[in-house]
């Protein structure tokens, strides 16, 4: 990506020179009352907690050291904070042409561990997006694990992954994680259920992909930028975590969806540049 002119946006919260252990959060070690109840504020909020109390780790990451160099680092967190400041002038925009007007996630850094309002957030779950406190929770050494262990290389690719969080931030924004939250309340079955989570997924592909078609247009992006968010969009689905870490896929358990779908649906967003095709 070209980033050159971009501004670095404010919404930042840096929290890399704190140290929080993951046993005083959550009280000792995995599950017990207090991680059920955390996953149980997860699925409230329509997230996949699971993770935090080490109960979905199967899904996850296994994080190894992070061999981020220290001008690699920097520059990634440089980086991190222009995305974000393009995807608020996106969405920023998108939201007043509807007389709308747009409040920007937060993103915060950090490294292997942090507190936030749903629950303890820990490098190994990923980036994820916290809707009761709007904000983007990022380990930098995310970068790393995307190019060790999924594959997916590049700084769009990066750039994608945080652009699908903030994609979570615009549907609570629009009252529709609302209304999925509902939803899978209602639902009749497990199976059900993750298909509902499979569409919100999807739907922040969808979304990611029409702020891809604006950075298009302002020819921010390089040669293979395109190819290398479908990349990490195939990296990140959930066969692909599932075939890695058990060998197998189990369609019914998939709560960000197939690789193919994932591609999909960021291509939609990707060449219309229209949120409304991104339908749920
Ligand atoms: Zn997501």
């Amino acid at each position: 990506m070209r980033l050159d002119n971009e501004k670095e946006s404010r919404n930042v919260e840096d929290r890399r020179g704190q140290r929080f252990s993951s046993g005083s959060l959550i009280g000792r070690g995995k599950g017990g009352i207090l991680g059920f109840i955390i996953v149980l504020v997860g699925a409230y909020y329509g997230v996949d907690l699971s993770g935090i109390v080490g109960l979905g780790q199967e899904q996850g990451y296994s994080q190894t050291s992070s061999s981020l160099s220290h001008q690699e680092e920097g520059e990634l967190n440089t980086f991190s904070r222009k995305v974000l400041a393009t995807t608020e002038r996106v969405w920023g925009n998108y939201f007043s042409q509807n007389g709308l007007r747009y409040q920007a996630p937060t993103l915060v850094l950090y490294r292997g561990v942090t507190p936030s309002a749903c629950g303890t957030g820990q490098s190994a779950m990923g980036p994820f997006y916290c809707p009761a406190d709007e904000k983007i929770y990022l380990d930098l050494s995310f970068y790393d694990d995307m190019r060790k262990q999924l594959k997916a290389e590049g700084d769009f690719a990066f750039a994608y992954v945080i652009a699908h969080e903030v994609g979570h931030h615009i549907q609570n924004r629009l009252g529709i994680s609302q209304k999925t939250q509902q939803a899978q309340r209602t639902a009749r079955s497990q199976a059900e259920a993750n298909q509902i989570s499979v569409s919100v997924e999807l739907q922040a592909d969808c979304f990611a992909g029409v702020w891809g078609y604006q950075m298009q247009r302002e020819n921010k992006l390089e040669v293979g930028d395109i190819e290398e968010a479908f990349l990490a969009a195939e990296a990140v689905g959930d066969d692909r975590l599932q075939k890695n870490s058990r060998g197998y896929a189990i369609p019914d358990s998939f709560t960000h969806g197939s690789s193919a779908q994932r591609l999909n649906a960021f291509r939609r967003g990707l060449q219309s540049g229209n949120p409304a095709v991104c339908q749920l």
